[in-house]
């Protein structure tokens, strides 16, 4: 095990979309309309298509897809945003952070580290921005930390003695479930979690605006902030109005011009 414990979170961009061109063109030849857009972006393209589809607006109009975003973040037909997508594995964070995060239920997909199948004895911590900044205090929080690693191993290991005793017609993978189920309910907060998300960009801005306001806890506050700049590189044009500002408390915020789209 490298070092257990964890100060800044990570963010792998997995996924993005594609625009299948022959299709598009098939579409435009069937119905007799022609489309051009400045983006090479293909969830840009794709919300452009979408907006247009609702007004048959192809070929007419604002001219910039920038432009034509615009429109749809300040009227606040949201809808459209729902079908730009883009995949995170997120790693580095802890299940406080994490358990706030699965509460964004609208345009989200989640799949995340169990605690029951994998065996956390040998699980990193992370520290909470607040105790980076205060060696005496992050001492204090990482001695009580080491006590909860050796009790949890200690308690995992009885509590599998006992299971293979009490039911020993459970096959052994159960047993360990069964033994890691119970001995998890030990785990701080502070325990390191994955968690593979998939959010529209109108969830992941809903997500930005909330969860990256210095009112948020800052952990949250600073992934989201990693996230914000990873989706705005991705999409200028549908994060457009995402900024991401320097707070007077020294830390970076997200600051969201159109709010709840
Ligand atoms: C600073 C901060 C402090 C918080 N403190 C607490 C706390 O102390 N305790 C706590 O329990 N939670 C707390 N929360 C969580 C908060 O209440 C929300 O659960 C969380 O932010 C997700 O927001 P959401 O429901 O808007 O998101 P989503 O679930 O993604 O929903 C997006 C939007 O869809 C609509 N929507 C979704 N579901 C429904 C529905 N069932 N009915 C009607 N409309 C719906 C709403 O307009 C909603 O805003 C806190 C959040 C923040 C940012």
């Amino acid at each position: 095990m490298g070092d257990p414990y964890i100060t800044k979170p990570k963010v792998y961009l997995l996924g993005r979309q594609v625009v299948v061109d022959q299709e598009l063109e098939r579409f435009l030849a069937d119905e007799g309309l022609t489309f051009t857009t400045d983006t090479a972006v293909a969830a840009e393209i794709l919300n452009e298509i979408a907006g247009r589809t609702c007004y048959l607006s192809f070929g007419k109009g604002r001219k910039s897809n920038r432009e034509y975003l615009e429109n749809i973040l300040a009227s606040k037909h949201g809808s459209v945003l729902e079908h730009a997508v883009w995949n995170l594995l997120i790693t580095g964070v802890s299940r406080a952070l994490t358990h706030e995060l699965v509460r964004h239920r609208a345009g989200f997909g989640y799949s995340q580290l169990s605690q029951r199948y994998v065996d956390e004895s040998e699980a990193r911590y992370v520290v909470p921005p607040l105790y980076q900044q205060n060696a005496e205090l992050r001492a204090r929080w990482q001695q009580t930390i080491e006590c909860v690693r050796r009790a949890y191993a200690e308690l995992a290991e009885a509590t599998s003695a006992y299971v293979q005793e009490r039911y020993p017609e459970l096959p052994p993978r159960e047993r360990r479930k069964w033994a890691r189920q119970a001995a998890r309910s030990i785990l701080p907060n502070a325990c390191e979690t994955k968690i593979f998300v998939t959010g529209n960009s109108r969830a992941w801005r809903h997500f930005l605006e909330l969860r990256g306001s210095p009112h948020a806890d800052t952990e949250i506050r600073l992934l989201a902030v990693e996230i914000g700049r990873i989706l705005k590189r991705e999409s200028p044009n549908l994060f457009q109005d995402v900024e991401i500002i320097d707070e007077p408390d020294g830390m970076p915020s997200v600051r969201v011009t159109h709010s709840k789209v």
